[in-house]
């Protein structure tokens, strides 16, 4: 029944990136955890043609397909990965969106030019280096470049964002690509100002209660 539930939102929000711009048709992918397996979006299945039915459960810990039929994202072992490493994640999402895939082709951080980046961790968001799609490479560098972060770029690829629950995992999605946009933006006008490392750290201190009181899902 959870199952369900969960497979439902999560096409759902795979649908709502497409639909804000954040993925093309195909690219991009979605999943949530629950207890010590993984629900994720099935591989090249384009938007027009997603149900949750299509969705496939893996085992956290062998990557197992436990239920479903059709082949799992070729991405599985970063989502995956995610899950057993950053146990507090309960949702990853993997977006192609243009601003943020822009600055992973320049292989640069975001830095700290902007109070929200401490959302994501008092640092800078990270861009992981280059590794193909789909393979144990990529999501090592995955791990090395989200520790400690909500989110991360992927070089000349696109982006990655994670949540405790799979809305929270989409906000980030829609957080970071707003503030690549901004980045971008300022640099071509500029040289942006940067927020010190002190000011980053007490913003993230801050960020572990605002709202708090007001969420609807509290
Ligand atoms: P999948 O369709 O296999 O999930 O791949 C899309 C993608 O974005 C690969 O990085
Ligand atoms: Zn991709």
């Amino acid at each position: 029944m959870e199952g369900n539930l969960i497979k439902n939102i999560l096409c759902k929000t795979f649908v709502k990136l497409y639909q804000a711009g954040l993925n093309t048709p195909k690219s991009g992918n979605i999943s949530a955890r629950i207890g010590n397996t993984m629900i994720i979006s099935p591989s090249g299945v384009a938007v027009s043609d997603i149900t949750p039915e299509k969705f496939i459960e893996v085992k956290i810990g062998d990557g197992e397909i436990v239920n479903g039929t059709l082949t799992p994202s070729s991405e599985w072992r970063f989502h995956h990965d995610i899950y057993n490493y950053f146990t507090e994640n309960k949702a990853v999402i993997h977006t192609h969106s243009t601003y943020a895939t822009a600055l992973s082709c320049l292989n640069i951080e975001l830095p700290s030019f902007h109070y929200m980046i401490a959302t994501f961790g008092s640092g800078p968001v990270k861009c992981a280096r280059y590794e193909t799609f789909g393979t144990p490479e990529l999501s090592l560098s995955v791990r090395d470049a989200i520790k400690d972060r909500k989110v991360c770029l992927l070089a000349n690829h696109g982006a990655i964002a994670v949540g405790e629950s799979i809305s929270e995992a989409y906000d980030n999605a829609v957080l970071l690509e707003e503030l690549a946009k901004i980045y971008l933006i300022s640099i071509s006008a500029g040289k942006p100002t940067l927020l010190p490392k002190e000011e980053m750290l007490e913003l993230k201190n801050k960020f572990t209660t605002y709202g708090k009181n007001n969420d609807s899902k509290a």
